[in-house]
């Protein structure tokens, strides 16, 4: 027996004017770039080389306004595929990226936020040397006031403020002294 329409049924189940989601060879060409470029990201970037794993990119195509709370993922997120959508297509994990935000940042800016997303994949093998995708949270989580308050005084934000302090070190002196190189040198001549 067909259960009749429900008259109230809410908005979000009637079909979207355009696809929410579309697929992005753009987002999939940087992924692959980031992937390629740092080497924490070996071990993926073989797993996708070798398609063992295959990672889907897609735009969401919902428009942004500053009314939207920005949380950790508005911009991008990945998701795992669930063994029951794993029997239905090849991907293992999907990564979207919400394309206002795309078009409104720069290269670097859109590096960064990929370079996030794949730092939270951790490739792992079952007993029968088949691979596992895990997902790993961030390292911080953290209220601005917090900081505002007492500094970075909690040990998990001193590192993370200790990260930002090499970063910008890194910055102001761009071409720091090799001494390894310098000693390798000495020991040539
Ligand atoms: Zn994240």
């Amino acid at each position: 027996m067909a259960v009749p329409l429900d008259p109230d049924m809410p908005r979000a189940l009637e079909a979207p004017a355009a696809e929410l989601f579309i697929e992005s060879d753009e987002l999939r060409d940087m992924a692959e770039h980031v992937m390629s470029e740092y080497s924490e990201f070996r071990a993926i970037n073989d797993a996708v080389r070798e398609s063992e794993l295959v990672i889907g990119y897609a735009w969401e195509t919902k428009p942004w306004t500053d009314e939207e709370e920005l949380k950790p993922h508005t911009i991008a997120k990945v998701t795992k595929a669930s063994p029951l959508w794993r029997c239905f297509g090849r991907i293992h994990v999907a990564m979207q990226f919400r394309q206002w935000f795309w078009d409104h940042f720069d290269d670097r800016q859109r590096e960064a936020v990929v370079y996030h997303e794949l730092c939270h994949l951790e490739l792992d093998r079952d007993k029968g040397g088949n691979l596992k995708v895990l997902l790993r949270e961030h390292d911080l989580e953290e209220f601005g006031a917090v900081m505002r308050r007492f500094g970075p005084i909690i040990p998990g934000r001193r590192a993370f403020i200790k990260s930002y302090l090499d970063w910008q070190h890194a910055q102001e002196r761009p071409d720091p002294v090799q001494l390894r190189a310098v000693e390798q040198d000495g020991d040539d001549a």
